[in-house]
């Protein structure tokens, strides 16, 4: 049947980290007891503050459409929240809310991108930007980190990867997959580059922002004052305040880009939903203190995957400084038979972790760097314990 459908979905690959999740759910629902270590999403449940705004919106009758672009009331929460937490000063016209930063991506490359235009994605990069910005036919140019690099692209390979044909650099900080952080001298050193290119804009994804075990402080490109004017802030309450299946993220922009996105989603899905939309006024004007229990959980997990990782014989591991992944690199598998099983590739390798050890991991190639697989550590202790145990065994 696929020949009655679009050459667009046809050469669309399907999301490998929600591919993973639905494949664990699959095999758990056929007996299998897989430990699902594939997904980036919180095991807490969303706070109890910011649930209760939620049910007095809907007891206070919030149930019409919002405006397409978000509430007044969200987006001065959102405006008090860039100036809070990363001093950067925006008018409501330059606010535009989404169903999740995924559609604030999505609509980013639709109203930016023509054919042929290329963006630069410094590899590892989250699973769907290739996608989405191929979605909009633009051409995904990718430029590799390594592990000793702490998978971050410097100044000179930036330069090296513009071309006249350069549209948009998008990068995640913190990241996803790699848990790597620009600081702000390094965002300096790109923005440096940058002004010698002023066709340019940057997207800056900043959903991991809070998500940072304090090494290395967050740092916002749109902070520089000659990078404001060409730099799309993308942000959402997804991993911070453990709101993944709410579906609420934004952008901070050039009125002329959020203008054209609220213009797009206007077509589209028209404003996010109303419930949410109230439970993140009160998610982004409360402390983001209030958050600091998971993050300092997420941080003790770390430590503790880091340290039964690094046991293994063949996991080169960074040390992630934010976000919930690890990203070992596990090239010293390929070629090697276990099981009777060749692991030629990170997929073959998550494959085989996934029927012989039961854990679901996601292969490094869907994140565009194909010596790693990923390993979220957004579960229990006791399911890492249990996952790492499992994986070890399975390459004795
Ligand atoms: N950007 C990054 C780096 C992510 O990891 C994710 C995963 N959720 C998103 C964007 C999309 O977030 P949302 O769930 O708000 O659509
Ligand atoms: N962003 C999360 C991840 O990378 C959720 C899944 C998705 O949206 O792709 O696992």
């Amino acid at each position: 049947m696929s020949n009655k459908l679009s050459d667009r979905i046809n050469s669309l690959t399907p999301s490998a980290t929600l591919e993973m999740a639905a494949k664990a759910r699959e095999l758990r629902a056929s007996g299998k007891d897989i430990i699902g270590l594939s997904l980036g999403e919180p095991d807490f449940n969303t706070p109890d503050y910011i649930k209760e705004a939620a049910k007095q919106a809907i007891n206070d009758d919030y149930n019409s459409y919002t405006p397409v672009d978000g509430y007044v009331e969200l987006k001065e929460a959102i405006i008090t929240k860039f100036k809070r937490d990363n001093n950067i000063s925006y008018e409501p016209s330059q606010i535009v809310v989404s169903t999740g930063a995924k559609q604030a991506l999505y609509n980013i490359a639709q109203v930016i991108l023509n054919e042929g235009d290329e963006v630069i994605l410094p590899c590892p990069y989250w699973v769907s930007y290739s996608d989405i910005v191929k979605l909009a036919d633009g051409t995904p140019v990718e430029v590799p980190t390594t592990i000793e690099s702490d998978f971050k692209m410097t100044a000179k390979q930036l330069e090296a990867a513009i071309t006249p044909k350069t549209k948009m650099l998008w990068y995640s900080s913190p990241c996803n997959p790699s848990g790597s952080i620009y600081s702000k001298q390094e965002l300096r050193a790109l923005a440096d580059v940058l002004q010698k290119h002023p066709q340019i804009i940057v997207v800056s994804d900043e959903i991991y922002e809070h998500i940072n075990y304090g090494v290395t402080a967050h740092a916002s490109m749109a902070e520089f004052e000659d990078m404001y004017d060409r730099t799309v802030t993308v942000n959402g309450v997804a991993k911070a305040f453990a709101m993944t299946g709410w579906r609420i993220g934004y952008i901070g922009a050039p009125s002329y880009i959020a203008r054209a996105c609220n213009k797009l989603q206007g077509q589209v899905t028209s404003g996010a939903n109303c419930i949410a939309q109230r439970a993140v006024i009160t998610a982004l004007v409360e402390s983001p203190e209030r958050i600091n229990y998971m993050v300092d959980e997420f941080k003790e997990r770390r430590k503790i995957i880091l340290g039964l990782l690094n046991n293994i014989q063949g996991f080169q591991c960074n040390e992630p400084e934010g976000a919930f992944y690890v990203y070992p690199d596990v090239t010293a598998y390929f070629g090697k038979t276990l099981q009777g099983v060749t692991i030629n590739n990170a997929s073959d390798f998550a494959m085989y972790l996934l029927e012989y050890a039961n854990v679901a991991t996601v292969t490094g190639d869907a994140f565009g760097n194909g010596n790693c697989i990923r390993i979220s550590y957004a579960a229990s202790e006791e399911n890492i314990r249990e996952a790492i145990k499992r994986i070890e065994d399975a390459l004795k």
